[in-house]
């Protein structure tokens, strides 16, 4: 089998699964309790807590475990909103957040808060223009990702960053993507708040991260226990949160060489699909884009039967995103960057991680030319198009 879905979940690595296991047997002790069993734990969860900090440039009082990356999210967003409602009602957010950052805004929507939606352009990007002319008054908080988890494209978040901080309004960014993908610095960077999810990076679902700069002061999203600072409550999830740190460890160690070994691999997909296969469209930024994310469209065919095929085939890719592609409606981000319904619909994502090798994608762009061709053999788009003479 062939993953080529790593923008939706990863496998979690060996090192990491070994790291947690004797959390999830001998050493099963809360970390607020008082006996030596419990300190293991404790002393565990502060050593993933300090190697997190010290991997994105914080300090490990600006790290809150969550979750997971979207609970991250909604706590940047709602715990902004509540703590500040009587300074002002408005957020700046972009079309093409993740549902966990555009959700958690329509909820606020809900409670009368007003969301500027900015729309990026042909390539996903959004400028600090954008937000600068869009902050009012009454402006508590602007909420734009790091990279696009669907084309991969990078936002100019350090610009974007400092006219917020010009004007004295929060920001947070959705760093899910670019954790372990870019260095990041945070205490050099512009950003008050960020998410970050374990189970991109081969560490295991259900727990991410939130970075809340020293000094910002919002809401709590879980109240009860005295857990993470009486800010996030709820009894650690201490397995969890020593895979993450374990995750974070393997990047220290293979970060460097890595990074390269990958976007070799997505420049490959990005050169030769369109050479192979005809009607595709690259979408996303040439450039700036994430290094792990190659996304097309493929014209005149749906996307859903593109990853039949490729399922038929053993390889995982991915239509839009893993949250939409259940259903028939197309990306909200390909919509958003302006491209048609029936373009978005060809939409086909790969994106890369630590396992995949040269002979894997080698062996991708064999098969696919010819998927593709007999999908749009059978396909009332293409159909059409030849004989209105588009092709
Ligand atoms: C996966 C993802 C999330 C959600 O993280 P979970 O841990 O799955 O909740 C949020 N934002 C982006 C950009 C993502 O790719």
């Amino acid at each position: 089998m062939i993953y080529l879905d790593h923008a939706a979940t990863t496998q979690v690595a060996p090192e990491v699964f070994a790291a947690m296991q004797p959390f999830l047997q001998d050493q099963y002790g809360n970390p607020s309790s008082w006996y030596k069993l419990a300190h293991t734990a404790a002393a565990a969860l502060d050593e993933a807590r300090q190697r997190l900090a010290e991997y994105v440039g914080a300090s490990p009082r600006e790290i809150y475990f969550t979750g997971c990356g979207s609970e991250a999210d909604n706590w940047a967003i709602k715990g902004t909103a509540w703590a500040l409602r009587d300074k002002g009602r408005h957020i700046i957010t972009s079309q093409i957040e993740h549902h966990a950052v555009l959700h958690a805004c329509q909820a606020l929507e809900q409670d009368g808060f007003e969301i500027t939606y900015l729309p990026p352009d042909s390539s996903g990007l959004i400028t600090a223009q954008q937000v600068a002319e869009a902050l009012r008054d009454d402006t508590i908080l602007v909420s734009i990702m790091h990279g696009n988890n669907e084309v991969g494209t990078l936002q100019p978040i350090e610009e974007i960053g400092e006219v917020c901080r010009e004007r004295g309004v929060l920001f947070h960014s959705d760093m899910v993507q670019t954790l372990g993908k870019l260095p990041l610095n945070l205490a050099d960077m512009p950003v008050d708040m960020a998410a970050f999810s374990a189970h991109k990076i081969h560490g295991p679902k259900g727990i991410g991260a939130m970075y809340l700069r020293r000094g910002v002061k919002i809401r709590n999203l879980l109240d009860g226990g005295g857990q993470e600072w009486s800010k996030r409550a709820g009894t650690e999830n201490v397995a969890g949160i020593v895979g993450f740190g374990q995750a974070i460890e393997l990047l220290q160690q293979r970060g460097e060489q890595e990074i390269p070994r990958l976007t070799a691999l997505r420049d490959k997909l990005l050169e030769e699909i369109p050479k192979r296969i005809p009607h595709v469209i690259v979408t996303g930024h040439r450039r700036q884009r994430l290094p792990h994310i190659a996304s097309f469209c493929l014209r005149y065919i749906e996307g859903e039967g593109i990853l039949l095929s490729l399922d038929d085939a053993d390889i995982c890719a991915s239509s839009g995103s893993a949250c939409t592609s259940g259903s028939l409606e197309p990306s909200h981000v390909l919509l958003a960057m302006g491209y048609p319904h029936e373009v978005a619909h060809g939409s086909l994502r790969l994106s890369l991680g630590r396992n995949n090798t040269e002979q894997e994608i080698d062996h991708v762009l064999e098969v696919l030319p010819g998927i593709v061709e007999r999908l749009r053999e059978i396909s009332p788009l293409w159909a059409d198009a030849r004989r209105s003479g588009g092709i």
